[in-house]
């Protein structure tokens, strides 16, 4: 593969939510890590997806790839140049070279300008063209992106979402880029139109050589223009490779859930689709060890139990809730008005937590249930501490105490995950991925 023309290095981007005087006054701050020590790196005529649900750091990365968010720490180099280390005015020199398209293309383009000016003003910026010969760009461009050039005249508004996005890329296109990072450029418009929009940038990218970073949250979107691509989940990259490896196995748990849950027919994935429990969690506050064992459902066993992977899964759920909820009502989920909590017998209560959590009345190993039947115990009495400190010790997964690194499987193919650290090519914990097969 050829040396990289765009490549991240350490990069990260953390936030300072300290939000009060009191807060600085006392030094107190949390900080959101939504880019934490991310390597990447973009070949010349390539285009690298960045996909990953929500809130999961992409678009940050994106932002701070180009410095139009400063990184905390990391460098970004341009062809070898590092950006972090260049002053605003060779930064907006290097900004010819790199382009950024909008998600939102209606508020990324100024509604009080005429198309022909947001288009003619990265040429008047960098003093590219003026007169007639700007003109001629504007109609050139127009008409590269598939719009009229008599269309110059008019206003924003007076087009479609992806007439607008077509706006946006002539734009970028203006200062003659070599690498474009596609924000969401196709998540705003009807699937139609999205196809449209991307079969534009696969022939913009054959005509003009250009290299592109596309961040999107739909695999399928990712997975049509990309050729290679790194999944992101909680600021940090859990799988990265050619698309074919990332729709191959071995799978991170992470991706797999993601290609679950393309619509059929997709022929990448012949499997049941994967439901994650609960939502992303706080960047704030991340989990501890692999961020993603919170909602795994491979989430590792410890070596004594032996169990179904969906019942260790819930094991899990039901420890998360328990170390954050403060009453028997959101623990158990209660909204029965006829329960009452406060004279609940054992036997109600331990029914209560089982069927809230899908969980058998007698976990097939005997060493779990000794410590669910125990912390129910201790429920009953409302002695959440001790029941917290039972299930804190007894039901702790590795994936809560290393962070896993991105390991190779002998190709361009990286996973983060612990079931392959003792042979990157095949899960190495057998208790865990056989079970969700059955599950
Ligand atoms: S390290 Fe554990 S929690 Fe993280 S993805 Fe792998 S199996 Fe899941």
């Amino acid at each position: 593969m050829s040396e990289p023309i765009l490549e991240a290095r350490g990069l990260k981007k953390y936030y300072d939510t300290a939000s009060g005087f009191m807060d600085s006054m006392l030094g107190r701050s949390n900080k959101v890590k939504a880019v934490d020590d991310i390597d990447l790196e973009l070949h010349e005529g390539e285009t690298l997806g960045v996909v990953g649900e929500s809130g999961c750091g992409k678009t940050t990365l994106g932002r701070t790839m180009l410095r139009l968010i400063e990184p905390t720490e990391g460098s970004v180099y341009y062809k070898g140049q590092d950006l972090t280390e260049l002053s605003s005015s060779e930064l907006r020199d290097v900004r010819t070279d790199i382009q950024y398209i909008f998600q939102d293309p209606f508020s990324s383009l100024n509604p009080r300008m005429t198309v022909g000016d947001i288009i003619g003003e990265p040429l008047d910026i960098h003093g590219i063209a003026e007169g007639q010969e700007r003109d001629e760009r504007i109609y050139e461009l127009l008409e590269t992106v598939g719009l009229n050039p008599s269309h110059s005249h008019r206003y924003p508004h007076e087009f479609s979402g992806g007439q607008r996005q077509r706006i946006g890329i002539a734009r970028a296109l203006a200062v003659d880029p070599e690498v474009i990072i596609c924000d969401e450029p196709v998540s705003a418009l009807d699937v139609s139109v999205q196809a449209q929009i991307l079969n534009l940038l696969e022939d913009l990218q054959e005509d003009f050589g250009l290299s592109y970073i596309f961040i999107a949250h739909d695999l399928s979107v990712v997975e049509h223009i990309s050729d290679r691509i790194a999944v992101m989940y909680l600021g940090k990259i859990a799988e990265t490779g050619t698309t074919d490896e990332v729709f191959e196995p071995p799978y991170h748990p992470y991706a797999e859930a993601l290609l679950s849950a393309i619509p059929e027919p997709d022929p990448l994935w012949d499997g049941e689709q994967i439901y994650l429990s609960g939502s992303v969690p706080s960047p704030i506050d991340p989990p501890t060890g692999c961020r993603f064992h919170t909602r795994c459902p491979r989430v590792i066993q410890p070596e004594e139990y032996n169990m179904p992977q969906k019942e260790w899964r819930q094991l899990m759920d039901f420890k998360q809730r328990l170390l954050t909820s403060d009453s028997l009502k959101s623990i158990a989920q209660v909204t029965d008005e006829t329960v009452d909590l406060d004279s609940i017998t054992r036997d109600t209560l331990d029914e209560l937590i089982r069927r809230e959590f899908d969980l058998p009345m007698q976990l097939s190993d005997m060493q779990a249930e000794q410590v669910i039947s125990q912390a129910v115990d201790r429920l009953t009495e409302e002695n959440f501490e001790d029941a917290r400190a039972l299930v804190a010790d007894g039901f702790k997964s590795p994936c809560e105490q290393v962070d896993p690194e991105l390991q190779s499987t002998g190709t361009t193919h990286r996973i983060a995950c612990h079931l392959y650290d003792d042979d990157p090519k095949q899960p190495g914990a057998t208790n865990t991925s056989d079970a969700v097969a059955d599950d």
